[in-house]
């Protein structure tokens, strides 16, 4: 073997949350792990700051944080619990509020900037003998053969291994080198993102508004400020992008009903396409997608860093089957027990956020009056609304053992 010459039992390219942590999950087995990434995580930022970027890690993805070692030093970095959501339809007037205390949970999630889960796992990564952190290195020519995977790195080295793990992102340059088609639509809306000062506290409480629009949601912060992520149309995203800081404030506190009283000052504001998109397989011999390679879900409920993180795990569960029985960890036999694990469940995520954000995008007042009806019923049902709030917690169906209890 050169030194242009790598070799490794196992491949991530893609070394952000989803990809960071399967390679956390598949590190100390005794394979050796390479992870290819193009840029690295950011190490610092100003003392307070709060980034743009952020997402509702549920209890599931904490368990499994946890046992990857991750969990402190993303607290340590910085996390907002929320405890209750309340969310409320615009047309039909319906609500529904959830509160963690009904379960006899402490909360029903953590707001976490994805630059704080990212570095805690790359930091995790960092301290293990058998990770090597490719970084930053581009992906050429992709070759899956009989026995092995073959990389092209941009810079002229080639890194072969048994398996090659595709997390790099919606975009995956990955899935569409070894031919993996992908489904799906642009929804012709943007999520505009911006962290607001609220007059009234947010209760640790996450509050989303249905609005024929589109969803708009304030997310509780540690410092008091929350997080918008709110989707619209196209051109109405780019009319709110170049609005004037006051003028922006006032179709915000419109849009919100003033629930938390006047909007202070507003932060940076950007803006995020979305689209839905689900890869027709994951798994090829000596290749699996995971994350949002595999599949990118309308962020409306905040589940795409959830389920991604499953991926990872329900893997990790596979592989080591594969190694315990004397397995290929590359063959179809592994793989293809991860993709069953997996793939029927994001496809039902991914369905239920469609047709969650077309039923409330719809305007004609018969059916806005049963989706309210519908989530009033919800509300008045315990056992219902339980079901709801385990399913939201990840603690309803049968997780992989990274994330079990
Ligand atoms: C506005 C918004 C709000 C959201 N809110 C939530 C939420 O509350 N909860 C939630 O669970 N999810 C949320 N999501 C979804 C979440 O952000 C994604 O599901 C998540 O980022 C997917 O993680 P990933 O690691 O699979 O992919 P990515 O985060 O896209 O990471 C991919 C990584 O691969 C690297 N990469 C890409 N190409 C290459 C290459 N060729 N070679 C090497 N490296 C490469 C990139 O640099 C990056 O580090 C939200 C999304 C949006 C847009």
């Amino acid at each position: 073997m050169t030194d242009k010459e790598l070799r490794f039992d196992l491949i991530v390219v893609g070394g952000g949350m989803v990809g960071a942590a399967s390679a956390c999950a598949c590190a100390g087995k005794g394979w050796q792990i390479a992870v290819i990434e193009t840029r690295g995580p950011q190490r610092t930022w100003p003392v307070g700051e709060v980034d743009l970027r952020v997402s509702a890690l549920n209890r599931a993805s904490e368990r499994m944080l946890t046992r990857l070692g991750a969990w402190g030093r993303i607290r340590e970095l910085g996390v907002s619990p929320y405890r209750e959501m309340r969310v409320w339809d615009a047309v039909g007037g319906g609500r529904i509020h959830f509160d963690s205390a009904d379960l006899g949970q402490r909360d029903l999630g953590h707001i976490v900037e994805n630059r704080v889960t990212q570095l805690a796992l790359w930091e995790r990564l960092e301290q293990s003998a058998d990770v090597t952190l490719l970084c930053p290195a581009g992906v050429g020519e992709i070759a899956l053969g009989q026995d092995a995977v073959v990389v092209h790195l941009r810079d002229g080295r080639r890194a072969s291994a048994r398996l090659l793990v595709g997390a790099d992102g919606r975009d995956s340059l990955v899935r569409d080198r070894v031919g993996i088609a992908s489904h799906g639509w642009a929804y012709d809306q943007q999520a505009i993102v911006a962290n607001v000062e609220v007059e009234r506290w947010h209760q640790e409480t996450a509050w989303q508004r249905f609005l024929p629009t589109g969803p708009l949601a304030f997310l509780p912060l540690r410092d008091g400020r929350c997080a918008v992520v709110w989707s619209v149309a196209e051109p109405r995203a780019r009319e709110l992008l170049q609005l004037e800081e006051p003028e922006f404030r006032n179709a915000l506190e419109d849009a919100f009903e003033h629930r938390l009283g006047a909007i202070g000052q507003i932060g940076p504001r950007a803006a995020f396409p979305l689209r839905l998109k689900h890869a027709e397989h994951y798994v090829l011999p000596r290749l699996a997608l995971i994350g949002d390679a595999a599949h990118a879900v309308h962020p409306l409920a905040g589940q795409g860093v959830n389920l991604g993180l499953l991926d990872a795990a329900a893997l990790a569960a596979a592989l080591d089957e594969a190694r315990e029985r004397d397995r290929d960890i590359g063959g179809l036999w592994a793989l293809r027990r991860y993709e069953r694990a997996r793939r029927g469940e994001n496809m039902l995520m991914l369905a239920a956020m469609d047709g969650f954000k077309r039923l409330f995008g719809n305007r004609i007042l018969p059916l806005a009056a049963a989706r309210s009806a519908g989530l009033v019923a919800v509300d008045r049902i315990p056992p219902l609304k339980h079901l709801f709030m385990r399913q939201a917690l990840g603690v309803g169906t049968d997780v992989p053992p990274l994330a079990r209890p």
